[in-house]
């Protein structure tokens, strides 16, 4: 007896307070992911893009982030999107690791219960469930970040 198992589309998921939308480039590779959250977002998001590299400030409240291999963003404060472009050589993970910080940033993933040990740097402290990231002491080693879908 086979059972009609439900086949994910790769090109969208919905999430509880934010769904994505994927564009393939034409090999079928990731080429931008289009992040839409149901409430502006503040702050607090990026302390979960902290593990990734070094968040610059654009104008306004607008901040950047590019990590090698993985992708270039624009973080716009007080709004609800977030797009993310995708080099063609990327991390096979890169899709994966930045939705699941935006997962937990939206307290749909739990930290896991050993998170500040997880750091080598001893560089994430939690509180409240909330991870906090001090950046002098973060080397961008992705430890903490979860890998599975
Ligand atoms: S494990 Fe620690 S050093 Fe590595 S990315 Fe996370 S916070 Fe930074």
């Amino acid at each position: 007896m086979f059972r009609n198992k439900k086949k994910k589309n790769p090109q969208f998921e919905q999430f509880k307070n934010f769904h994505l939308q994927v564009k393939l480039d034409c090999k079928g590779k990731d080429d931008t992911l289009f992040y839409e959250f149901n409430k502006p977002l503040d702050s607090s998001i990026l302390e979960y893009l902290k593990p990734f590299g070094e968040i610059i400030p654009l104008s306004g409240d607008i901040y950047e982030l590019k990590r090698d291999n993985f992708f270039k963003i624009q973080i716009p404060i007080g709004r609800t999107s977030i797009i993310a472009e995708i080099p063609e050589n990327h991390d096979p993970l890169a899709r994966i690791m930045l939705t699941n910080q935006f997962k937990l940033a939206m307290n749909e993933l739990k930290l896991p219960g050993n998170i500040e040990s997880i750091c080598p740097e001893k560089a994430i402290k939690e509180a409240k469930g909330k991870m906090i990231i001090n950046r002098t002491k973060c080397n961008y080693c992705l430890e903490c970040v979860i890998k599975e879908d």
